[in-house]
């Protein structure tokens, strides 16, 4: 019997673990291991800043499968580990601690980082952000009903938290230097509506307006504006973005395979050998982007582009035609929906 192929992913975030459960299911000539920094089992970030931070929603329910369903495909699971280099040429991972792992094929899932608070005061007690499930947990502690936050940013996860901790009771003002939140993906009308809404339940907006400072002694006490208000509080929630993880897919593209995927998350043939990029750590271009591409981060990108392409890539044998169609929403074979090639 032929050794079957050994399939790596690095990043046990939503892509991670879809991939490697799609590849589970559909490519039986693989062996998968899924390494993930994180200690859990994959799990979807959405409800951290909804039911989870408001406590309706246990973390089971977040998980993308249970344990047994990697057990039952056979997939092995290295959580809690850090990939730190990558080694194309003889194709291999280091991981943190000096583990090597060889590979036939490699999937780099590795997502988004959280950005770094650059306002003087940032480093105090109570100032948080929200990326993990221990973040989520973290804010979950500090939300006690009468209590006043600070949420700084109103892009998605801004107002998701606004909206949640307001439901818990609290004491909520939220700031951005934009004239309505999110106005720059849904447009004014639509971004007037939302801040009516906070308004309406009681959030009190600071629009048009950014952070200088976070004051305070050990623990955080205020936020001072640019334009010098004082906005007392008993912690601050940042939501100010991420940035995508791409160091690893660096050390692939300084090899001399870049991990790209077009707009309609296309890569090219010559990367699929042993490269495939997925998730929010993925480039995006199109045809008509000048300068730094585009990237489209969110559930959607996430689970769509792994529970399909790296089948694709890796299986011998023509790959199940159940999975949804990114382009359509229709099923149809995986490789006419991907222009990909088997190595
Ligand atoms: C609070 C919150 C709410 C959200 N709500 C929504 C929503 O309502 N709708 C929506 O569309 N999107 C939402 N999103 C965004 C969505 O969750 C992301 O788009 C999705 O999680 C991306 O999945 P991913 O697997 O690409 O990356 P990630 O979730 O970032 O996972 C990548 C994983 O790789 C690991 N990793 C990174 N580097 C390494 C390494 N070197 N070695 C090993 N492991 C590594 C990371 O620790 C991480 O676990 C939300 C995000 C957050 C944080």
């Amino acid at each position: 019997m032929d050794k079957p192929l050994s399939v790596v992913i690095v990043g046990g975030g939503l892509a991670g673990g879809n991939a490697a459960l799609e590849l589970g299911r559909l490519a039986h000539d693989a062996h998968v291991t899924l390494i993930g920094s994180e200690a859990h089992l994959p799990y979807q970030r959405p409800p951290l800043s909804k039911g989870f931070l408001r406590g309706t929603e246990p973390f089971d329910d977040a998980l993308v499968a249970p344990r047994t369903e990697y057990e039952r495909l056979g997939i092995d699971l290295m959580l809690g580990r850090k990939v730190v280099r990558l080694d194309p040429d003889s194709r291999r991972v280091r991981l943190e601690g000096d583990e090597v792992l060889a590979y036939d094929r490699l999937l780099i899932a590795t997502g988004g980082r959280k950005r770094q608070m650059r306002f003087p005061g940032a480093d105090r007690d109570g100032v948080f952000d929200l990326r993990t499930v221990e973040d989520s947990e973290r804010i979950k502690a500090a939300a006690r009903a009468g209590r006043r936050v600070v949420v700084i940013g109103l892009g998605f996860i801004g107002c998701e938290v606004s909206a949640s901790l307001r439901t818990l009771g609290l004491d909520v003002t939220a700031i951005d230097p934009a004239p309505a939140p999110l106005v720059r993906v849904l447009g004014p009308e639509v971004a007037g509506v939302i801040a009516e809404l906070h308004r309406s339940h009681g959030v009190q907006l600071v629009l048009g307006d950014g952070v200088d400072r976070l004051e305070g002694g050990e623990r955080v006490e205020r936020v001072v504006t640019r334009s010098g208000r004082q906005l007392e509080c008993d912690f601050v929630v940042a939501g100010i973005g991420i940035d995508p993880e791409v160091d690893l897919s660096r050390l692939m593209s300084t090899a001399g395979r870049a991990c790209l995927m077009s707009m309609r998350l296309e890569t090219s043939p010559s990367t699929l050998t042993h490269c495939l990029g997925a998730s929010e750590s993925s480039t995006t271009t199109t045809p008509k982007s000048k300068g730094a591409p585009p990237r489209h981060r969110s559930w959607t990108v996430a689970c769509r582009t792994t529970t399909c392409t790296p089948s694709g890539a890796i299986s011998s044998t023509r790959p199940s035609n159940t999975s949804v169609s990114p382009r359509s929403g229709t099923a149809s074979p995986l490789r006419d929906r991907f222009r990909i090639e088997t190595s």
